[in-house]
């Protein structure tokens, strides 16, 4: 009999999860490690993907899937031909999986990868005892990270990548739209990058909490104030939306300087409406941003060894695998900032 743990997979196109037993996974194949998990974050991507509430669509073919793409853990054993890692090493993964062979992966440009899958959502996730990973997508973590900080890396490179995408320099004026962890993440890379950020949330009152936890104090609840009341129209360099809702967009646009930047982060269920006289009129730019590179993968590493600590309040709940369903619930009804599931505790 193959030996079972249990897991959280997304089984059918519809609302919700289910806490499975499954088989272990089998033997690592050439180039591969498995890994023990130690912590695993749930993201507003899984969120999305519970709800089936839109933009997740392309999850149905690999169901039933193992969700869970932001971890860390202990390498429990290694694939032939793996080398520059070992049993018990300490890792977190990227979750982007791509052949390194094809026409794209060859120019470089992996994130078009023809046969791209994703840890997590087209391939088995960490949110269970084990998971399989090319060791290639293994990055090594210093002893000073420890592994639920080592789980927020992959948030942070995707905070990493947004303010790269929106050129943050020393001194600009920074607008965040959406206080949960994406909007949390970028917050605290354009801070680092020297901006001064001013975050909206609404009817967020416990993730602006959080983020007053992180030491940010230009923090807005637009429970009763409309945007523009609130901040004043037309000051901020770059303004990120990490709301995933359509009708922000707009709403970030009236909130730029002539010849700033939107970055749209949030993940939106349907189309929004774009007011493209004023983009032409003030010269605006909309940007998308999404995946990291290694380098970013890499530096967020550094980063968390040096300020880590001070990024511990973004994680609000830590639970055991077999909760996980609660945490989803958390996070779904924003009370919740980062939840982080512990499948080995
Ligand atoms: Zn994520
Ligand atoms: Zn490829």
């Amino acid at each position: 009999m193959i030996p079972a743990m249990q897991a959280i997979q997304k089984t059918r196109p519809e609302f919700g999860l289910e806490l499975r037993e499954v088989a272990e996974p089998s033997a690592p194949g050439a180039g591969e490690v498995l890994i023990d998990v130690t912590a695993a974050g749930i993201c507003g991507s899984d969120l999305h993907i519970y709800e089936w509430s839109g933009g997740y669509e392309f999850v149905a073919p690999a169901m039933p899937v193992t969700l869970g793409h932001e971890f860390a853990g202990r390498i429990a054993a290694l694939g032939a031909g793996v080398d520059g890692l070992a049993r018990g090493d300490r890792v977190t993964v990227m979750p982007s999986v791509t052949c390194g062979r094809c026409e794209s992966c060859r120019a470089g440009d992996f994130d078009r990868c023809l046969t791209r899958t994703g840890i997590g959502m087209t391939r088995q996730g960490a949110f269970a005892r084990q998971v399989l990973a090319p060791a290639i997508n293994c990055v090594l973590l210093p002893a000073t990270v420890d592994d639920e900080l080592a789980a927020l890396t992959e948030p942070l490179t995707v905070g990493a990548r947004a303010v790269e995408s929106g050129e943050i320099k020393k001194g600009d004026r920074v607008l965040v739209m959406g206080p949960g962890t994406v909007g949390q993440t970028i917050a605290v890379m354009a801070r680092s990058a020297g901006a001064e950020v001013t975050i909206v949330g609404k009817g967020d009152a416990d993730r602006l909490v959080c983020l007053r936890a992180l030491a940010f104090e230009r923090l807005i609840d637009l429970q009763d104030k409309p945007l523009a009341e609130a901040v004043g129209p037309g000051k901020f360099d770059v303004v990120f939306e990490a709301t995933g809702v359509p009708a922000t967009i707009n709403h970030g646009l009236g909130m730029l300087r002539r010849w700033g930047i939107l970055v749209v982060c949030g993940i939106h269920a349907s189309h929004a409406p774009v007011d493209l006289n004023r983009l032409n009129r003030e010269q605006l730019q909309i940007r998308g941003s999404n995946r990291a590179s290694r380098a970013t993968w890499r530096r967020v590493v550094e980063m968390l060894a040096r300020e880590g600590e001070r990024l511990r309040p973004m994680i609000t709940h830590r639970l055991p695998l077999s909760r996980a369903l609660d945490g989803f619930e958390l996070a779904r009804q924003k009370v919740a900032s980062k939840v982080m599931l512990l499948p080995n505790a």
